[in-house]
C-alpha cells in the first residue's frame, strides 16, 4: 500500500526552520498539547463533526460521506475554520503521497537550500518522512527534522539515519507534565543520542514563568550542549500573539522580562555554550 501522510500545510519559503531558504511542511498530529502552542491545529486528526463547515464565509468547505471537503480555490484563508474547531485540528490538511510531496519539493529546489518537516510532531509520520528523505537527498537538498524531543528512538531509527539534522525544543525537565500534558520524560536523553550522532542543529528553549523549571532546564542543557561548539542554543521569550483567547488567559501574566532571557543568555554563555540565539 502507498504510504500517506496528513500535513496541515506547506511553506515553500521559510528562514526560521534552519540554515538558509527552505521549504517547511508541517504535518498533522502530536503527542504533546503545550499552553503556549501556536499551532493548535496541527494537534489532532479532523473527526468530521462538520462544526467549521457552516462557518466558513466563501463556501470553501462542504461535506460529504467520508467528512469535509476542503476547496483550496475559493478559501480565503480566513482562518475562522480554525478558529471555530474545538478538537485542535483543521479541515484545509491534506493526505499526500511521497510522490506528491516530491513533485512539490522538485519543484521549488533551484530556490531552496533544503526542506524541514515540522508540525505537529513529525516523527510520528517517521516511515512516511524517512521515504520522503530517501528521494529528496538526490536533489542535493538537506533534510532537516524539528521535533518537539518526545520520540522513541528505536522507532525512528530510520529516520534518524535519513535525515541530516534535527531542532529539537528542550521544554522542562520536571514540569513538563504541567506545560505539555504528558507523562513522557525522554526528551534530555534523546537530545544527548543525537548529539553524539552529530545529527543537532540547534537545540529550543520556550521560556515562560511558573509553568516550566527555567533554570533548571536551561542550565542543565547548556552543561550538555557546552561539549558541542557548533550546536545553536536559541531561548524563545514566550508571547501571546496568535494565541487563542484561552491560552492567552494562561500565558499572558508569565511572559518573562526581555531582561531576565538577556541574563539567561549571559549564565548560559558562561556555562560554556558558544552559539547562543535570543529571541526576545
Ligand atoms: S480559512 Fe477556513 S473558514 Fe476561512 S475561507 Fe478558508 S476554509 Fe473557509
Ligand atoms: S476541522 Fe474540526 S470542526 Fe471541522 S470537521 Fe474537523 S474536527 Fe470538526
Amino acid at each position: 500500500m502507498e504510504n500517506k501522510a496528513v500535513v496541515n500545510r506547506i511553506i515553500p519559503f521559510s528562514n526560521v526552520d534552519g540554515p538558509g531558504n527552505r521549504l517547511a511542511i508541517f504535518f498533522q498530529g502530536c503527542n504533546i498539547s503545550c499552553i503556549y502552542c501556536h499551532n493548535p491545529e496541527t494537534i489532532n486528526r479532523c473527526i468530521s463533526c462538520m462544526a467549521c463547515v457552516s462557518g466558513c464565509p466563501s463556501g470553501a468547505l462542504k461535506t460529504c460521506d467520508e467528512g469535509v471537503i476542503y476547496d483550496e480555490k475559493v478559501c480565503t484563508e480566513c482562518d475562522r475554520c480554525i478558529k471555530t474547531c474545538r478538537y485542535n485540528s483543521s479541515p484545509r490538511a491534506k493526505i499526500y503521497t511521497v510522490d506528491e510531496l516530491y513533485k512539490i519539493i522538485d519543484d521549488y529546489k533551484l530556490f531552496i537550500r533544503g526542506i524541514t518537516v515540522s508540525g505537529g510532531e513529525p516523527t510520528l509520520q517517521a516511515e512516511f518522512i524517512t521515504e520522503l528523505f530517501k528521494r529528496v537527498k538526490p536533489l542535493g537538498l538537506t533534510c532537516f527534522v524539528d521535533t518537539n524531543g518526545f520520540f522513541d528512538r528505536e522507532r525512528i531509527s530510520g529516520l534518524i539515519e535519513a535525515a541530516d539534522k534535527f531542532m529539537v525544543d528542550i521544554k522542562a525537565i520536571d514540569n513538563i507534565d504541567i506545560l505539555c500534558g504528558t507523562t513522557m520524560k525522554n526528551n534530555i536523553e534523546n537530545l544527548k543520542y543525537l548529539l553524539r550522532l552529530n545529527k543537532v542543529y540547534e537545540v529550543r528553549s520556550v521560556i515562560i514563568q511558573d509553568y516550566m523549571d527555567v533554570e533548571n532546564t536551561l542550565f542543565t542543557v547548556a552543561s550538555i550542549l557546552k561539549e558541542y561548539p557548533e550546536v545553536i542554543y536559541k531561548l524563545i521569550r514566550v508571547h501571546t500573539q496568535g494565541l487563542r483567547d484561552e491560552q492567552k488567559e494562561k500565558v499572558k501574566d508569565k511572559v518573562p522580562s526581555a531582561e531576565y532571557v538577556r541574563q539567561l543568555g549571559e549564565k548560559i554563555r558562561d556555562i560554556g555554550v558558544r552559539k547562543v540565539e535570543l529571541i526576545i
